[in-house]
């Protein structure tokens, strides 16, 4: 696989952010759900010691790097990729390219009120977008066929589910052969972006590679999970090499 890097096992495209809209964009006029996955280092750990979470991630049509550690570990692994793909990005730019055309959203995870705002700021900013429905994240799992059909109903092509990893994978892949949308994205903490509940780390920290540094800063109570950032840099120069990348 030319275009990918194995990294401990996951498959991830060596697509910057361009590259990466290009390619969904595309998966709009194709058939079938597509499947777009964003993994940070914590998550590709999680896939690392978890085969059946690793194999969700690989049948993705689309994983995007989401994070600088992801991006020196493709470096590392002499398979760079150029710049880290965040979801919350590559988003951005394709409610760009969809506002004013009748590809429509399904805004799905969040505290409950967290969608509908979204829906309200994302209307603002990108004029002519037509959110065809929202669900916040937190259900019961007899409610799941229910939220399913709500999103088939809806008419939307892309759906954008924000649980939070990898609870949004999970979901997606247990529902994707009955999902009709054209693309799934599990974008995290997304819509409490654009609604404002929750704030994105300014663009000096983004560039610099150092989001890690503000959300620790922000909520000091991530500190344990953020230690999975030195544990997969440790992992992927003492195991990295043993996966090979060609198929
Ligand atoms: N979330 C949800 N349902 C759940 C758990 C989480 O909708 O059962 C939402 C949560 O409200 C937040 C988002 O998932 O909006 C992302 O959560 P978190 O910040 O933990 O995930 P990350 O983006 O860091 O992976």
């Amino acid at each position: 696989m030319k275009d990918k890097v194995n990294i401990l096992g996951v498959w991830v495209d060596m697509v910057n952010i361009p590259r990466a809209v290009d390619k969904i964009m595309q998966f709009f006029n194709d058939d079938g759900l597509h499947k777009v996955y964003t993994p940070n280092s914590e998550i590709i750990m999680a896939a690392y010691k978890d085969d059946n979470f690793r194999d969700i991630l690989n049948d993705a049509e689309l994983l995007t790097a989401d994070g600088i550690g992801v991006v020196y570990a493709s470096k590392i692994l002499g398979k760079p990729i150029t710049e880290r793909a965040a979801g919350y990005d590559i988003l951005c730019e394709i409610l760009e390219r969809i506002k004013g055309t009748s590809r429509s959203v399904f805004l799905f995870g969040g505290k409950p009120g967290v969608a509908e705002t979204a829906e309200e700021k994302l209307k603002e900013r990108y004029p002519g977008i037509v959110i065809a429905g929202t669900r916040n994240g937190y259900f019961k799992p007899e409610e799941e066929e229910d939220i399913v059909s709500q999103i088939n109903s809806s008419g939307a092509e892309l759906l954008l589910v924000c649980l939070g990893a990898p609870k949004q994978e999970l979901w997606i892949n247990k529902y994707k052969d009955k999902l009709n949308v054209k693309v799934a994205m599990g974008v995290g903490g997304s819509l409490d972006v654009f609604a404002g509940t929750a704030l994105r780390a300014p663009d000096f920290y983004c560039k610099h590679g150092l989001e890690w540094f503000y959300r620790l800063m922000k909520q000091p109570s991530r500190a344990g999970r953020m230690l999975a950032l030195p544990k997969f840099g440790f992992t992927v120069l003492f195991k990295g090499r043993k996966y090979k990348q060609e198929d």
